[in-house]
């Protein structure tokens, strides 16, 4: 009986073109997906709303009416007042290990009176859906939720389990985070995880797909102040011991150091790809990188370049500055925040000191944020025949690649742990169309919305033996 039902699905599937059946209506399941994407968008989930714990029960709800019962479904408070969501989607073989689903339910702050539409209002407008978190990562949270609802509406039964970690201070202190991962490695069994707050492609603005990339590493966020102290005293008297000239002294050796150039597998898999689309010149340079990490030649054209000097080392930049006390004073102190980007893998311990043998004595450096580090994680063929298998129906014959995010995700923390993290998000952007996320009037295209669900049933139905 079940097994017709799903033909019977996967024909009414055949027809739908572009997210929307032929006939321009959404199917039911569109429709439900689109009900609780706007729930979540309008539920304020940013640090301060409190409003995590409502949405919880809202996708609690809505997991319930799919069939889901209690015991798949644990709700985990912290200290700090977040709360994450955990649902198991039970599979046949208890053998085999999990695969978790990861993705924030948090989003960053916004103001009414900055946004041209209120955030907290979903509004489709000119083909795109607008609102906080309509992408960053609501979008994510939505497409694996309501993945899960159909797909147990449907009595699919995955061959492994499937386990939803919902975590809720990506944004801020990832403590939930730290949470979840300790309990997807101590009591969880998951093998890997896909990571839907990463990853996702590009098409053209003809609609043509360009490349879609895995997240399979991060830098590691990594902040220091540099300060400076002495007695101060009357400016009518200047002394050599200038706090501020110190400082800028030592902001100046900051500034002409570079790190070491160095290469892992998931950057020379993007960058050896890359070199397909590069001009002649940098193309070369790429290449000669990749044979030779010390060739000046190649890393001086490779590190002129932004993107790709903070794909090839760790980088360390002063963002803020603070100094003196009044006009007519010498400073009694000046401090400078060097915020640094390390390499998958690299202990910060290790970059601390270097800063510290950088700037010399008389200058402090005192750690001011850090949120664990962690290596890149390998990749496997099963990961990327299911991120092919998921592209293959909307985005048919797009280049795949990897990559090393320079920013920070909840997979980190579970990639410390051990557990392989694969950021793999259903979105593809148009070049040059920016979803603004973390931004004002944050958006996503709409067709891209509906695409995306088609994305992860494919992608989860691959990964656990439903695609014969
Ligand atoms: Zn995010």
């Amino acid at each position: 009986m079940r097994k017709y039902k799903i033909i019977l699905v996967s024909t009414i599937c055949a027809v739908i073109i572009g997210g929307t059946s032929l006939a321009g209506e959404l199917t039911d399941h569109q429709k439900l997906s689109r009900v609780i994407y706007q729930e979540a968008v309008e539920t304020p989930t940013y640090a301060d709303s409190k409003g995590t714990p409502k949405l919880v029960a809202k996708f609690i709800k809505r997991l319930k009416a799919a069939g889901f019962v209690d015991d798949d479904i644990t709700v985990v408070d912290t200290a700090e007042g977040h709360q994450s969501l955990i649902v198991r989607y039970q599979g046949s073989d208890s053998n085999q290990k999990g695969i978790a689903f990861l993705g924030h339910m948090d989003v960053v702050t916004a103001y009414k009176k900055d946004w041209v539409l209120d955030p907290f209002t979903l509004t489709e407008k000119d083909g795109y859906f607008m609102g906080r978190g309509t992408a960053d990562n609501k979008l994510g949270v939505v497409g694996i939720l309501s993945t899960f609802i159909k797909l147990k509406s449907e009595g699919y039964v995955p061959t492994r389990d499937m386990v939803i970690m919902f975590t809720d201070d990506e944004e801020t202190g990832m403590v939930s985070t730290k949470q979840l991962a300790q309990m997807a490695l101590e009591k969880l069994n998951i093998e890997f995880a896909f990571n839907g707050d990463a990853g996702g492609g590009r098409i053209s603005t003809t609609g043509k797909p360009l490349i879609y990339s895995i997240q399979a590493a991060e830098k590691t966020y990594y902040t220091v102040t540099l300060t400076v102290t002495n007695s101060g005293g009357h400016s009518s008297r200047p002394r050599k011991d200038n706090a501020i000239y110190q400082l800028a002294k030592a902001l100046d050796k900051v500034e002409s150091h570079s790190f070491k150039p160095e290469l892992n597998e998931i950057t020379e898999l993007f960058m050896k790809k890359k070199s397909k689309s590069e001009k002649p010149e940098m193309a070369a340079a790429i290449m000669a990188f990749l044979k030779d990490q010390t060739d000046e030649k190649s890393i001086a054209i490779l590190s002129d370049n932004t993107k790709f000097n903070a794909l090839i080392r760790t980088t360390c930049v002063a963002t803020m500055l603070n100094a003196g006390h009044a006009e007519n004073a010498l400073p009694q102190s000046a401090e400078a925040t060097i915020n640094c980007r390390i390499m998958p893998g690299t202990d910060p311990a290790i970059v601390h000191k270097q800063l510290e043998d950088l700037v010399g004595a008389g200058v402090t450096v005192a750690i001011k944020s850090f949120t664990g580090f962690a290596p890149a994680s390998p990749m496997r063929n099963d990961v990327v025949a299911a991120v092919v298998y998921a592209n293959a129906l909307h985005y048919e014959g797009i280049s795949i690649t990897a990559n090393m995010s320079a920013g920070g995700t909840d997979g980190k923390e579970f990639r410390a742990l051990g557990i392989p993290v694969y950021g793999v998000g259903g979105y593809l952007g148009i070049v040059g169309d920016s979803s603004n996320a973390h931004g004002l009037n944050e958006k996503i295209r709409v067709k891209g919305f509906y695409k995306s669900l088609d994305h992860w049933e494919r992608l989860m139905k691959y990964a656990t033996g439903g695609v014969k």
